[in-house]
């Protein structure tokens, strides 16, 4: 099913009581919570195809998800994660389990598995560093307080100023004790082992930055989202966008693609609407950005406005994240026979991952790639054999970073010219060397594939450098006050990944700390409320 409807000027003559600019998951959520509240939401998609970084797409009779690979703490019906999916689609959306292994750690011959349960996954590590036993329990027991002290620096976030600033430094002061070092940083003040310290941070690509960078609180709430194992939708991950829609429609609202928003409208101090890309003006009197803060700030704000509130000095603060090349790759098989199993494949050609992504970037043409990440999504879909019967999908994603392909970023999609495309086929090469390593059952069984490159991402997601997470998860990015839902313009809301961090379970909570913030309620506790195992 399309999600949304197309825009036209003319449709668009109702009174909504919010305008939502983005249909990712975070924009998707923020509506849905407010139809919920008897809001009438009006979702504004610039692409043609609703869902944001949730949204698949097709070619020569495949499918492939752009940006979820995996969620976590899906896949037990009362966890809270469960029931905040389970309120904004009306239940509709459901999980597939990716079974006992969701990730395998590989270093050339050498392989890790993370196995789904804690006791599990802290067993088979002390199976792989027998001596390590007590770096492995410290090392869990921190990962567990920095998620446990995200709690209350996420509700900090939605509460009004002059609340934040009474007792903000207060609730956000244990995670900053963990935002504020690096992962590195951490391990290394746990463990010696180079192995181990390279193996526990095996999922960096999950949130963009190798260790000696990232944010330890960013890298333990991925590892502690995935510790009950990984979980992807059935349906495909469009089912996101597609069982959340009806509950906007519920609510008297509507997602409308093709819908660019050029400007929001500020007048006397306050966000008023937004004029589209076709120079219509639409006005509500709230208006929420789901296009990142750095495309909300630094280009849907005009100059005047964004000087006189200084928005634009705050980015200066933060960097864009990581950019990506994507091999989408067909095959005429079934998964039956292919036999690749569900877990993804995190790929690197040693255990020194800083070391790896600065070699690369330096010299990408004589360095091997710091990870190459493998996902098997037709293999995770239980529902993929009755749209797509005898066949399958693999997608294997690299780092690249957006300047690499910048001279090209005046030219129009497919239509870049030869040395572009060479260059793409020159990465196609390289990562199909890497996959049959590894997968040597898909040698010969490729029918159709197809790399998109940081320039593809910033066509159809607006992020200027194709950075795939939104900002980078750094320690200077959690002290950041400015990544809050309220803007300092009255009625501009920011929701999605953000606003808290990257990730669909990220996003989505900044989709409900800005419904939060909007409503002046905790909506989080309404949730919980609704998907009481007594109503369910
Ligand atoms: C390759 C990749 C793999 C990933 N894998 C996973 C994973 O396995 N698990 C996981 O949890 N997360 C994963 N993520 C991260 C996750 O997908 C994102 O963090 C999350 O979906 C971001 O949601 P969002 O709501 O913030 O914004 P987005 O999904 O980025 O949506 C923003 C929307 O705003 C629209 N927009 C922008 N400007 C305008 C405008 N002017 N007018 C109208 N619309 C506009 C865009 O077109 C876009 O649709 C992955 C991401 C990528 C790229």
């Amino acid at each position: 099913m399309k999600v949304g409807k197309s825009y036209k000027r003319n449709d668009i003559d109702e009174q909504y009581d919010a305008i939502v600019i983005g249909s990712g998951i975070g924009g998707l959520s923020t509506a849905a919570l407010l139809s919920k509240e008897g809001k009438k939401v009006l979702v504004l998609e610039k692409h043609y195809v609703a869902g944001g970084f949730t949204h698949v797409f097709k070619r020569n009779d495949y499918e492939w998800d752009v940006g979820v690979h995996y969620i976590g703490e899906v896949n037990k019906p009362h966890a809270i994660l469960t029931r905040i999916f389970n309120d904004i689609s009306d239940g509709a959306l459901k999980w597939e389990d990716m079974g006992d292994v969701y990730d395998r750690i590989i270093f050339g011959d050498d392989e890790y598995k993370f196995v789904k349960g804690l006791g599990e996954f802290s067993d088979k590590l002390k199976e792989y560093f027998p001596g390590e036993e007590n770096a492995i329990d410290e090392y869990i027991r921190m990962v567990k307080e920095a998620t446990k002290a995200t709690r209350s620096f996420f509700t900090e976030k939605a509460l009004p100023p002059v609340v934040a600033s009474l007792t903000g430094s207060f609730m956000k002061g244990k995670f900053l004790k963990y935002s504020d070092k690096t992962t590195l940083e951490v391990l290394q003040g746990l463990t010696q082992n180079e192995k181990l310290i390279a193996v526990l941070t095996g999922q960096y690509g999950d949130y963009g930055l190798p260790p000696a960078q990232s944010s330890f609180a960013m890298h333990a709430m991925v590892v502690k989202h995935y510790f009950n194992g990984g979980a992807y939708p059935v349906g495909g991950s469009q089912m996101i966008a597609e069982t959340i829609w009806p509950v906007i429609q519920k609510g008297g609202g509507e997602v409308y693609v093709n819908a660019g928003v050029e400007e929001i409208i500020v007048k006397g101090g306050k966000a008023v609407g937004v004029r589209m890309e076709d120079g219509n003006e639409i006005f509500a009197p709230i208006v929420v950005s789901n296009a990142g803060v750095v495309n909300t700030y630094g280009s849907l704000l005009n100059e005047e406005v964004a000087k006189k509130y200084g928005v634009r000095e705050n980015l200066k603060k933060v960097t864009p994240s990581v950019a990506h090349v994507c091999l989408y790759i067909g095959l005429k098989e079934s998964g039956e026979n292919l036999k690749t199993g569900k877990a993804n494949l995190w790929i690197y050609p040693h255990y020194n991952h800083d070391k790896a992504v600065n070699d690369y970037l330096a010299d990408p043409q004589n360095n091997p790639f710091p990870v190459v990440y493998v996902s098997f999504p037709s293999a995770k879909d239980p529902d993929w054999d009755n749209r797509y019967p005898g066949k399958s999908t693999v997608e294997a994603i690299s780092l690249a970073p957006y300047e690499w392909f910048a001279e090209w970023e005046d030219t129009r999609w497919k239509k870049r010219g030869e040395d572009y495309d060479k260059l793409k086929e020159e990465y196609c090469q390289r990562m199909l060397e890497v996959i049959y390593k590894y997968v040597p059952q898909l040698k010969g069984k490729i029918d159709y594939y197809e790399l998109s490159s940081p320039l593809s991402t910033k066509n159809f997601t607006s992020y200027e450098k194709g950075e795939i997470y939104g900002l980078d998860h750094t320690p200077d990015r959690f002290r950041q006050k400015f990544l809050r839902p309220r803007t300092p313009i009255k009625n501009l809301y920011l929701t999605g990944q953000d606003v808290v961090t990257a990730g669909v379970g990220g996003a989505l909570f900044g989709g409900i700390l800005a419904a939060s913030a909007i409503l002046n309620k905790n909506v989080i506790a309404d949730v919980l409320k609704r998907t009481a195992p007594e109503h369910a």
